[in-house]
C-alpha cells in the first residue's frame, strides 16, 4: 500500500502558491522536510513582524493491529504526513505554539480535531477501511492509489476547517460539520 505523496504534495503547494501571491519559492519548499518555525517569510503587507509563528508538527504514532502497522509503515517511508503539515503551515498564519498532525491506532474508522491538544488526529482505521473499499472496487494500482489519497486529503481537509474554525474563532452558521464543507 502506498501513500501518492507526490499528488498531496502538488496539491498543498499548488494551494500555497494561489495563498501567497504565486511565489515561486513555495514549490521547492514543498518537498523539504517539515521544520517547526521555518515559515518566516516576508509578508506583502508587512502587518506582522517576523515573530514566532505556530507550526504543525507530523507525527506517526506506534501501532498494534497488523493492518495499522502496514499503514504505519506507509506514513513513515512517504513522509506523507510531514508534507502536509509543511503544507499547511505555508497555507496558514498559524498563532505561536505547536500544532499536532497525527496519524494513530483508534480503535475506529474515524478522525479528529482535538481544540485543547491542538491536534488533528488521523486513526490508520480509517484508512485501512479505505484500503479495503479500493480493493473491492477498483482493478489498477492508481485507481486503488488515488481513491485511498482521496480519502486522506478530504479527511484532512475536513479537520483543517474544524481547526481553523476554532483556532481563529470564526463565527460559523449550522452545524459546524456542515459549515467546514460548505462555507456558503
Ligand atoms: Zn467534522
Amino acid at each position: 500500500m502506498k501513500i501518492r505523496t507526490l499528488a498531496v504534495a502538488a496539491l498543498l503547494s499548488a494551494a500555497a502558491l494561489t495563498a501567497c501571491g504565486a511565489e515561486p519559492a513555495a514549490t521547492t519548499q514543498a518537498t523539504q522536510q517539515a521544520a517547526p518555525q521555518q515559515t518566516q517569510q516576508a509578508d506583502p503587507q508587512g502587518q506582522e513582524p517576523a515573530g514566532k509563528q505556530g507550526a504543525f508538527v507530523a507525527v506517526v504514532a506506534e501501532a498494534k493491529e497488523a493492518a495499522n502497522q502496514e499503514m504505519r509503515k506507509a506514513f513513515a517511508e512517504d513522509k506523507a504526513l510531514e508534507e502536509v503539515a509543511q503544507g499547511f503551515n505555508e497555507l496558514l498564519k498559524l498563532p505561536e505554539g505547536e500544532y499536532i498532525l497525527a496519524a494513530e491506532e483508534c480503535g475506529q474508522a474515524n478522525a479528529f480535531w482535538s481544540p485543547d491538544e491542538k491536534k488533528i488526529t488521523i486513526c490508520y482505521e480509517l484508512l485501512t477501511d479505505a484500503a479495503t473499499k479500493a480493493q473491492e472496487n477498483f482493478t489498477t494500482d492508481k485507481e486503488k492509489e488515488d481513491y485511498i489519497t482521496g480519502v486522506l486529503m478530504d479527511t484532512l481537509f475536513h479537520e483543517l476547517g474544524h481547526a481553523v474554525i476554532s483556532i481563529y474563532d470564526l463565527p460559523t452558521v449550522g452545524k459546524e460539520d456542515d459549515a467546514v464543507d460548505q462555507p456558503r
